[in-house]
């Protein structure tokens, strides 16, 4: 069930970031909640998920973000009915997005900024190489970056990852003339409000909008 407390709370500290609700969790029930509280911009992570829902939703107006890791071999079915992807993390993705796309779309590079072998995501040293191998490329957009912080109670290392975010931008903007990769995907429910404090322009939360008492850090 959509908590509107903590909704509430969540858009009283939002200044003008873009709130995208992550509804990988929870099923139709909370997707009418959130479109009847007013928020558009809804997150999955996975395909299939992402297209039952998208069907069901087909006559609403919604905003969708693909936020989870994306295999090549499913691009074909899913990527002309998204606005965003916040997952572009290698060339044979964007190869195969170049194919299939039907017109330009805005795609964070996702960045492993936790340091993460687990994690998906570009090492940071190399996201400017990766942006000048597919700048050309007409199907893809890129906007901004996006991270995940490590899961951790310690502000000082959620603030050193989002920090990687922060520096790229300086360095794209030092590298690249007129530079309009800006936008910053970061802040999930357990931290979020660091992520709004360091500049986030978008953020991705999930289990903090559905829980009765939220039980994480912040
Ligand atoms: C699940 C998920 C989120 C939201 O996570 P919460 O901690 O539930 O807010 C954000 N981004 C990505 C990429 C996710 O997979």
């Amino acid at each position: 069930m959509l908590n509107k407390k903590n909704l509430n709370h969540l858009e009283r500290k939002l200044t003008d970031q873009v709130l995208i609700a992550v509804t990988k969790y929870v099923g139709n029930e909370e997707v009418r909640s959130l479109l009847a509280a007013g928020i558009n911009d809804l997150g999955e992570n996975r395909v299939k998920n992402f297209l039952e829902k998208y069907e069901t939703f087909k006559a609403d107006d919604i905003t969708w973000h693909f936020i989870g890791h994306l295999q090549s071999k499913k691009v074909k079915k899913m990527i002309n009915k998204i606005d965003f992807l916040h997952s572009l993390d290698r060339i044979s993705l964007a190869d195969e997005i170049e194919k299939r796309r039907n017109k330009p779309l805005p795609c964070f590079l996702e960045v492993n900024i936790a340091n993460d072998p687990n994690k998906y995501g570009l090492k940071p040293e190399n996201v400017l190489d990766f942006y000048n191998k597919i700048k050309d490329y007409d199907k893809i957009n890129v906007i901004g970056f996006m991270g995940m912080a490590k899961h951790t109670d310690n502000l000082a290392i959620i603030k050193e990852n989002f920090q990687v975010l922060l520096d790229l931008k300086n360095l794209f903007d030092q590298k690249i003339k007129d530079n309009k990769v800006s936008k910053l995907s970061m802040g999930m429910s357990n931290d979020f409000e660091i992520a709004i404090e360091m500049g986030a322009t978008h953020l991705r939360i999930g289990s903090f909008l559905y829980e009765e008492e939220y039980n994480g850090f912040i």
